[in-house]
């Protein structure tokens, strides 16, 4: 398999030579140049594999450079009960008549983006020790991927993690889960100002190109390849543990933002998984829901971004997106070019009318989003039913989901955290807070190592330089 570039500037590429990588050089997203297309009985030779058998049989196919065994072994490394807490690693729950969660969300920072980072820090670990390499990451968080980074880069060797989070603007829970962490590998960079600083503190440091390249600057945002890859796998096993028949439908609802889990849901179908629909689920930052209605792709200012109780959703524009359009316009990087400088220069583009659009549709894509009122609302309705607490990014999906539900069609919710992340919200829905999984019962109260910076590039570098050496 190789991968190309969205913006036809890539020279076609292995998944090795892409897997540290972030932005193509062109600015475009890498992708493979074809997707792998399911043997006629392939799939039904699948029921029964143990998630991480599954995994490799999947995976195999994205990452052919790898020799077999190796990426076995960091496979089965990754997905095991010791880390997922659970045999399945991604259980069903029933939470209604043929309404199922597919749970994403077991682990070690209880949400699912520990399903592809845990894989990934295997798997950057692996490869640059066989370069004997190193890799400094530098990255911006207001909560769930830098808490997710830092426990899959934990004691990685060749790998540091250097995490810039707005300085007492997290919650106590997430602060906690990211500073408690004593490795020496990991440092947490409290800045003094908001989640935007960070990010443009991170943006500055990469865009000086030369210091970049001298202390190995790399980083682990949401556009990674292998990071879709690895989510493709939860779509096959929650689709083989409702299914019977081989060509039965499933729907998948899912809480959405820079459209990473979707995208990997999308890929699952295209390879031939019998996805009826893909529920995008936004809450009030409804720029996804806004295209898949109208075709109308419109970025949202930086002030336009409403803070919601769903915070990980909260974004202004998609950066995972680029690779649905690519593949909506016919996969010509001409048309992308095109598109992406009329979102840098006017903010959006419009596919009403056009044949992308109608490909949208054909892809099964419907969407809807929610409010806080529909988020408690949800909350308190799944738990009266069911006795189970879900998270606010959950409760945006299973809302949209429902709204979409048909007869005769599992409908498989995505959760993507767990109720613990977000005590305030489910203090407000039910008046009660949910229980924290064990070892999580006294997390505020481990001792915190972190470092506290002015937000300016200055000081920034200046601790790079005397951490990287
Ligand atoms: C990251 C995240 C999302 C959004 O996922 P995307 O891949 O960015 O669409 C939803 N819910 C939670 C809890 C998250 O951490």
């Amino acid at each position: 398999m190789r991968y190309i570039s969205t913006r036809g500037g890539l020279i076609p590429a292995t998944f090795s030579d892409i897997l540290l990588g972030g932005l193509a050089p062109d600015g475009g997203l890498t992708i493979p140049e074809e997707y792998p297309v399911l043997a006629p009985g392939e799939l039904a030779g699948w029921r029964g594999l143990p998630y991480s058998e599954l995994a490799f049989v999947i995976l195999r196919k994205f990452a052919d450079d790898l020799p077999a065994e190796a990426l076995h072994a960091q496979i089965d490394k990754t997905y095991t009960a010791a880390i997922f807490r659970s045999e399945d690693i991604t259980p069903l729950t029933p939470i209604g008549d043929s309404v199922w969660l597919l749970e994403l969300s077991n682990g070690p920072t209880l949400a699912f983006k520990d399903l592809a980072m845990q894989l990934l820090g295997n798997l950057f670990e692996y490869t640059l020790l066989k370069n004997n390499g190193c890799l400094n990451i530098l990255g911006a968080t207001s909560g769930d991927t830098g808490s997710s980074a830092e426990y899959a880069m934990r004691g990685k060797r060749g790998i540091r993690v250097f995490m810039l989070s707005p300085h007492q603007k997290m919650s106590r829970f997430q602060t906690a889960q990211m500073f408690c962490l004593q490795d020496p590998n990991i440092f947490n960079l409290a800045v003094r100002g908001v989640f935007d600083d960070c990010q443009d503190l991170v943006k500055a440091v990469s865009n000086d190109a030369e210091f970049k390249a001298h202390h190995r600057i790399g980083t682990v945002n949401s556009i990674n390849w292998a990071r879709v890859a690895a989510q493709i796998v939860y779509y096959f096993k929650g689709w083989l543990a409702v299914t019977t028949r081989d060509d039965q439908e499933v729907s998948f609802a899912v809480p959405s933002g820079n459209f990473g889990n979707i995208c990997a849901g999308y890929i699952a179908k295209r390879m031939g998984l019998p996805i009826r629909r893909l529920i995008l689920a936004t809450n009030e930052n409804n720029v996804l829901d806004e295209f898949i209605r109208t075709g109308v792709y419109r970025v949202r200012k930086t002030d336009q971004v409403a803070h919601t109780s769903s915070p990980s959703m909260d974004i202004s524009k998609a950066s995972n997106f680029e690779r649905f359009i690519f593949d909506a316009v016919g996969r010509d990087p001409v048309v992308v070019r095109e598109l992406w400088r009329q979102v840098d220069t006017h903010g959006f583009f419009d596919l009403s009318g056009t044949d992308a659009f109608r490909a949208v549709a054909r892809s099964g894509f419907v969407s809807g989003s929610s409010n806080h009122q529909n988020r408690m609302a949800i909350i308190r309705w799944v738990c009266q039913q069911t006795g189970r607490i879900i998270d606010p990014h959950t409760a945006d999906g299973v809302k949209v989901g429902l709204e979409y539900r048909e007869q005769g069609v599992p409908l498989l919710c995505l959760e993507t955290a767990l109720p613990a992340k977000f005590e305030e919200s489910i203090v407000e829905a039910l008046g009660r807070p949910p229980e924290r999984p064990a070892g999580y019962e006294n997390i505020e109260a481990l001792p915190q190592r972190f470092e506290v910076l002015d937000a300016d590039v200055g000081q920034i570098k200046d601790y790079l330089v005397r951490h990287t050496s």
